[in-house]
């Protein structure tokens, strides 16, 4: 996805950017509205078919900038309607993406880094390592790519109604670029979601949870997992850096930015780890009375890691602990496993440079 002879990438500019952009070549602010409505709306990336801009403008554009988008080397149609994509991120290396239809909505799961360095214990992306972070354009070419290539929903909806940054990598790990890309998610100009329809999850990099609260209000998602530090020490290491009580406070602080928006928590239900009634008491009890929603994502085994799924009546059991009192409590359906495109299973194609530079798994939470 790289534009060779030093053009500019158009695709992953937000509008500030781009208003820079066309202000050194001496234009209007204007002209980045433009140009976002062809490439985003219209899937337009030749600049000559942009009709609207002066011929004179054209050619200078096409001297110096491009609209590179990415092209998948592999698509899969799950026998559900899950569609999963495979996004060459170069040096014989993939992303990648999955868009679940459901009939009231169509989301899609976009990554944001090739790999991660966090190495959650269950996570088959972190098992994997890390090699870079995805550049905005890369983030949001997944989102224009299954624009493009699905139909539109039966009410005349554009296939994708929300985005979830829980495809592979640590969002808040890559803070620049994701910020980028969901400015253009959320942009009239470009995708114009709402920011309810926009939801970043991160397993808890503190500082840039507050970062995120000043620079956009998307909706957040927090990987919890488990109900103390011991245990989620053990399952999420970034803990060990930022422990649950530090988690928390930035949760609620993010929540109260934004009218007191719900802060979703997502918690892997892992056989005899995380899963009893105990589990439950304690995991109420750090969400009593805050804006918080549980998310139970059953856990999906992918080769070489040992964790087994909880029992569907241990789910259901532990679901309705916290729900009988009060607390809003869903659980994830599975989609898409049999393409190997349920959350956590996504493991593209990673060469690990963390493992190999540092010899220590656990080491590999120091970049974070
Ligand atoms: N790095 C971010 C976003 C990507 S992962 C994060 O951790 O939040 C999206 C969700 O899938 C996270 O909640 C993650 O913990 C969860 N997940 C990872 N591995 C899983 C697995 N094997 N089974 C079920 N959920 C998993
Ligand atoms: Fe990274 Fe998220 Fe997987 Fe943890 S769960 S290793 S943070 S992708």
């Amino acid at each position: 996805m790289t534009t060779g002879a030093a053009k500019t990438n158009l695709l992953g500019l937000p509008q500030g950017r781009l208003e820079a952009f066309f202000a050194a070549l001496g234009e209007k602010p204007f002209r980045a509205r433009q140009v976002m409505q062809w490439t985003h709306q219209r899937g337009v990336t030749d600049f000559d078919a942009m009709t609207d801009l002066s011929r004179k403008l054209r050619e200078q554009l096409a001297e110096t900038a491009a609209v590179v988008v990415p092209t998948p080397s592999l698509r899969q149609d799950s026998a559900d309607g899950t569609v999963k994509w495979l996004f060459p991120s170069g040096s014989g290396q993939a992303v990648e993406t999955v868009f679940i239809p459901e009939s009231a909505r169509g989301t899609l799961c976009i990554s944001s880094q090739v790999g991660c360095a966090l190495d959650c214990a269950f996570c088959a992306t972190g098992a994997q390592g890390f090699n870079r972070n995805l550049s905005a354009d890369e983030i949001v070419g997944q989102v224009w790519h299954a624009m493009q290539h699905l139909p539109r929903r039966p009410n005349g909806e554009p296939a994708v109604t929300n985005i979830v940054f829980m495809g592979m990598g640590e969002p808040l790990a890559n803070y620049r670029n994701v910020l980028a890309a969901a400015e253009l998610l959320i942009s009239d100009f470009a995708y114009g979601l709402s920011r309810r329809r926009v939801t970043v999850s991160t397993s808890g990099i503190v500082p840039h949870i507050d970062r995120l609260g000043d620079d956009c209000n998307v909706s957040l998602a927090v990987s919890l997992h488990a109900p103390n530090d011991a245990l989620r020490d053990r399952l999420v290491p970034i803990n060990r850096m930022h422990p649950i009580r530090e988690l928390l406070e930035a949760c609620w602080r993010y929540a109260a930015k934004h009218s007191n928006r719900f802060i979703t928590f997502e918690y892997v239900m892992l056989r005899d780890v995380n899963d009893s009634a105990a589990h439950a008491d304690e995991l109420f009890r750090l969400l009593d009375g805050k804006p918080a929603k549980v998310n139970l994502i059953p856990f999906n085994p992918f080769p070489g890691n040992d964790f087994e799924r909880s029992s569907a009546d241990t789910i259901r059991a532990f679901q309705e602990r916290l729900r009988r009192r009060g607390l809003v409590v869903t659980t994830r359906k599975t989609r898409g496993d049999d393409i190997d495109a349920a959350c956590g299973q996504l493991a593209g194609k990673v060469t690990d440079r963390v493992r190999s530079r540092l010899g220590e798994r656990g080491a590999r939470t120091a970049v974070a």
